[in-house]
């Protein structure tokens, strides 16, 4: 089957008692059994749900993995990844990742002395010179957060087995529509389901899809030892979403396109994060690995903390909010929000300034979007300024 006919059939089968067509909520905790060890192959919701079932399956079918499993949010499925590694482990990584990863890894991770080395995302060489004895596994996240940069999967696969480690790769910002990363070597991914997967931004979810039945039934037994499940509403709704979204995915690709084109010929914006640019340092990587460039866009601007204010107060058809990935679009401050967490040094030293905004353009008329970027852009004369709620300072 291919992409679209997976989102929509995937794992779900018209139910059998019923002929209902689309997969019923099984609100339900546990499950009548007949005797002793007679059970329909579900036997309490922590361990198993048949809504949730459907969901796994069908990510799984998505990313082209043998093994789904669903989590209550991004991050309980990173940590039930990282229950892989023992204290005194090693990991490397990419440094421009999502402000809550870092946050697991130098807050919780290392709780129980399991470290993180930081490689520019890009660089292919400086990942295998990152490696050391006790090193247990990569950590890719291609697109990166906020600065859209792009890490090599395949080749930073071929030096993860030439080591014996595992690659992770966090696939959330492409969607498995636009990249699938264990067709390029990648041992799991990762997603934020939260985001484009479920898309219409009303459920916090994650998910881990794998290639290998050992790696899959360690991180299942952790699913099921620690319990970040999803219930059977969200796993429903995030199935619902999943039908959509490749008719989703080309529209936010085709106006984050007229975005980036627009903001790069805008005399405020400065600089233009967009991998479908030419002028972006991976662009050509990106049409290699990627089936399409997304619908993130980021930019700074000639201006001051207090014009980064002004702006995201303009806007009418975007909202200023965290989160990215929705049917609407999404702007917000890397530097004060995703990435508040990260002290501002480390912060800067990346690259995430404080006039950084980052876009999750939505899929509503390209038009409007335009539009309401073009005043909320605007140079406005003195004594125009609307009022700030409070003093503007942040760490
Ligand atoms: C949002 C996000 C996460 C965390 O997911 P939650 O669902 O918020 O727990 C992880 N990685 C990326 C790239 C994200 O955007």
């Amino acid at each position: 089957m291919k992409f679209s006919t997976k989102a929509i059939h995937a794992g779900q089968e018209p139910d059998p008692s019923t002929g209902a067509i689309m997969t019923p909520i099984f609100q339900t905790s546990t499950y009548a059994q007949t005797g002793l060890g007679g059970h329909k192959g579900y036997e309490y919701s922590r361990s198993g749900n048949p809504t949730r079932t459907a969901l796994e399956d069908c990510i799984a079918a998505l990313e082209n993995g043998a093994y789904g499993m669903a989590f209550a949010s991004g991050l309980a499925a990173e940590q039930a990844i990282l229950s892989l590694l023992k204290t005194g482990d090693h990991m490397v990584s990419c440094d421009d990742l999502y402000g809550g990863t870092y946050r697991l890894f130098e807050r919780v991770l290392s709780r129980y002395q399991i470290e993180t080395s930081y490689v520019s995302a890009s660089t292919v060489e400086d990942y295998e010179k990152a490696i050391r004895p006790n090193t247990k596994l990569i950590w890719l996240e291609t697109p990166t957060n906020p600065l859209l940069r792009l890490a090599d999967i395949r080749a930073v696969a071929e030096i993860a087995h030439r080591h014996n480690l595992l690659l992770v790769v966090d696939n959330t910002f492409s969607s498995p529509y636009f990249q699938q990363p264990l067709e390029l070597g990648a041992d799991i991914v990762v997603h934020s389901t939260t985001k484009y997967i479920n898309g219409h931004s009303d459920v916090v979810g994650g998910a881990v899809v794998v290639k290998d039945q050992t790696v899959y039934e360690a991180i299942k037994f952790y699913q099921n030892a620690a319990g970040g499940v999803p219930g059977p509403f969200d796993s429903w709704l995030t199935l619902r979403g999943i039908k959509t979204l490749a008719v989703r995915m080309k529209q936010h690709e085709e106006n984050a396109f007229a975005v980036a084109r627009f903001l790069s010929a805008h005399p405020r914006v400065e600089k233009v994060y967009y991998p479908g640019l030419a002028s972006h340092p991976d662009h050509e990587l990106a049409k290699r690995q990627m089936k399409g460039f997304g619908g993130m866009v980021s930019f700074t601007f000639k201006g001051s903390l207090e014009d980064v204010d002004q702006i995201v107060r303009r806007l009418k058809v975007i909202t200023f909010a965290e989160s990215l990935g929705g049917i609407e679009s999404l702007i917000c401050h890397p530097a004060s929000m995703t990435h508040g967490s990260i002290p501002r040094e480390i912060r800067e030293a990346r690259g995430v300034d404080d006039t950084l905004l980052r876009l999750s353009v939505g899929i509503e008329d390209i038009e409007d979007i335009l539009s309401d970027l073009e005043q909320a852009l605007e140079e406005q004369p003195d004594g125009s300024q609307i009022t700030p709620d409070k003093q503007l300072s942040f760490k």
